[in-house]
């Protein structure tokens, strides 16, 4: 499991690769009719960094690891996405926004989009692996919100 500082820290690709990861850690399946047989199928480089696109055989339809998930047809950096994703249970939004560099609306729309799939099957699907444990660390931690940490041995001080 990575720990938020080390997701907050990863480049582009390892965001992509760790998406790679936990969604086709059975191997690679088309996003829309779920089949096996896909065969690689050029790059894509539309958002500046380059993207495997995979062809499915059985649908004929192209695709990349972000097909069907919230990170899909986002101008956003995948790296400024798992900031958020890693940062948005203890922050506003409007820190994140203002953190990320990215206008607030822009910043609102993705902090629904991961409230939204949070709770769903499809999010766990989409969203699982490393990125999951994150969701799930931030969901505790932004549900037990107000919640004083009594239990927590006091910190010691000094040497
Ligand atoms: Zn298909």
């Amino acid at each position: 499991m990575k720990t938020k500082k080390s997701i907050i820290n990863l480049s582009e690709k390892g965001c992509l690769e760790m998406i790679e990861k936990a969604r086709w850690k059975d191997g690679v399946f088309c996003p829309y009719c779920k089949s096996k047989e896909v065969v690689k199928n050029g790059w894509d480089e539309s958002d500046g960094v380059k993207v495997q696109k995979h062809k499915c055989k059985h649908c004929e339809k192209t695709f990349n690891v972000k097909t069907k998930t919230i990170f899909e047809n986002s101008k956003v950096p995948l790296q400024k996405w798992f900031t958020m994703i890693a940062l948005l249970g203890t922050n506003t939004i409007l820190f994140l926004s203002e953190f990320l560099n990215i206008a607030y609306s822009n910043a609102y729309r993705m902090a629904k989009k991961i409230r939204s799939v949070i709770s769903t099957e499809e999010g766990k699907r989409t969203l699982h692996g490393d990125i999951e444990l994150e969701i799930d660390e931030m969901y505790i931690s932004s549900g037990r919100k107000g919640e004083k940490n009594l239990d927590r041995a006091p910190r010691k001080r000094g040497k």
